[in-house]
C-alpha cells in the first residue's frame, strides 16, 4: 500500500449498514483520488481509545455513528460549534498538529439539502415547526438558529424531550404537543419532519395540512419512501417541497474535505446510486 494513501472509514457498532463507503467511494473514484474509504467497527469497551489513537489505525479520519458519537465527541481536543451543543461528533479528523477535531454535520446536511433544492429557502427566515424531538431534531434545532429563524416551534409526542432541547437553545424556541399543531401551522414557514412516521415499515404520518399557509416550503427528512405521504400532500397542496435524501448526502460533504483536500459535489447521480442501493429506487 503507497504510504500516500489516504485512508479514512465509518465506523460503530454495527456498521454493515452504513452508506457512507458508497458515497465517499464514488467521490473517490469521481474525484481520482488515491485514497480509501473502509468501514471499521469500534467494540464499545474499545471506541475511546480508539478514537483518541485515530493515527494509530492508520486513518486520517472518521465518521462516527451509533452508538459512539458522544464518546467520539469526549475524545477530541477540539469540537466545533454544533458538536459542542450537541455533545455528540460524527466526523473526526487531525490537524496540522494531530490533534483531533470533531464536527457535527447532520445540522450542515440540512442546510445543504435546502440550499441546493429550494435555494433562498432561508431569506426571510421567519417561523419553523420541527416535528419530533430525537437526535436528528436536535441537529435541525440547531441549523435553523445558525440561519436566524426567530421562532422554531418543536412538537413532540413525549412533550419532555421538546422542552429538553427547547430549554438547551433557549427562548427562540418552543416546546408543544401534537394537540397544538393545528394552531400552529397557522404561523408556519418552514415545515420539517423529522420523526420516523411515515417511514417506511413505521406507523403514517396523520396531519392535516389544510391550515399551512401556502408558501410555506415542506422537507421530510425520511427519505425511504422518497416521496413521503407528507410530501404529497403538500405538494397537492401547491406548497413547495424537499425531500430528505439530500440531507443524508450533504452531511458527509464536510468530512470528505478535510480528508481528502475537494469538496465534493452532490449530483444528481449520487443520489439516484444511493437511493437504488436503498431499495428506494429501481
Ligand atoms: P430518534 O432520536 O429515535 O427520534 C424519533 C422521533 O420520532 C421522536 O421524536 C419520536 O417521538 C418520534 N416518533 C417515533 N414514533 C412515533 C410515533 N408512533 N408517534 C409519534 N412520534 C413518534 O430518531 P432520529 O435519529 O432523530 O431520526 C428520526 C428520523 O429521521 C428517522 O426516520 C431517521 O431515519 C431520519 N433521519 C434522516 C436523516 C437524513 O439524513 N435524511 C438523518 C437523521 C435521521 P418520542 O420522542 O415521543 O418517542
Amino acid at each position: 500500500m503507497s504510504e500516500n494513501l489516504k485512508r479514512a472509514a465509518v465506523t460503530g457498532h454495527p456498521v454493515a449498514h452504513s452508506r457512507s463507503p458508497l458515497i465517499h467511494g464514488y467521490w473517490l473514484k469521481k474525484h481520482g483520488i488515491q485514497g480509501e474509504y473502509g468501514r471499521v467497527d469500534v467494540a464499545p469497551e474499545e471506541a475511546a481509545g480508539f478514537y483518541r489513537d485515530l493515527a494509530a489505525a492508520g486513518l486520517v479520519g472518521v465518521n462516527v455513528t451509533v452508538p459512539h458519537k458522544e464518546t467520539a465527541a469526549d475524545a477530541c481536543d477540539q469540537l466545533d460549534d454544533a458538536a459542542k451543543k450537541m455533545g455528540a461528533a460524527n466526523t473526526l479528523w487531525l490537524d496540522d498538529d494531530r490533534r483531533l477535531c470533531g464536527a457535527n454535520t447532520d445540522g450542515l446536511g440540512f442546510l445543504g439539502n435546502l440550499d441546493q433544492l429550494a435555494p433562498g429557502w432561508d431569506k426571510q427566515a421567519g417561523t419553523a415547526l420541527v416535528l419530533g424531538a430525537g437526535g436528528a431534531a436536535r441537529a435541525i434545532v440547531w441549523a435553523l438558529l445558525s440561519r436566524q429563524f426567530t421562532k422554531v416551534h418543536i412538537v413532540n409526542r413525549t412533550i419532555e424531550k421538546a422542552q429538553k432541547i427547547s430549554d438547551e437553545f433557549g427562548s427562540k424556541t418552543n416546546a408543544q404537543g401534537w394537540d397544538k399543531l393545528g394552531m400552529l401551522l397557522g404561523e408556519t414557514d418552514l415545515l420539517v419532519n423529522t420523526t420516523s412516521l411515515g417511514m417506511t415499515g413505521k406507523p403514517p404520518l396523520d396531519i392535516d395540512l389544510d391550515g399551512l399557509p401556502k408558501h410555506a416550503l415542506v422537507n421530510d427528512i425520511v427519505y425511504a419512501p422518497m416521496e413521503t405521504e407528507l410530501l404529497k400532500q403538500a405538494a397537492a397542496k401547491g406548497n413547495p417541497t424537499v425531500d430528505g435524501i439530500g440531507m443524508l448526502l450533504h452531511q458527509a460533504v464536510p468530512g470528505f474535505e478535510r480528508w481528502f483536500g475537494v469538496r465534493p459535489d452532490v449530483t444528481e447521480e449520487l443520489r439516484t446510486l444511493v437511493l437504488k442501493d436503498l431499495g428506494v429506487i429501481s
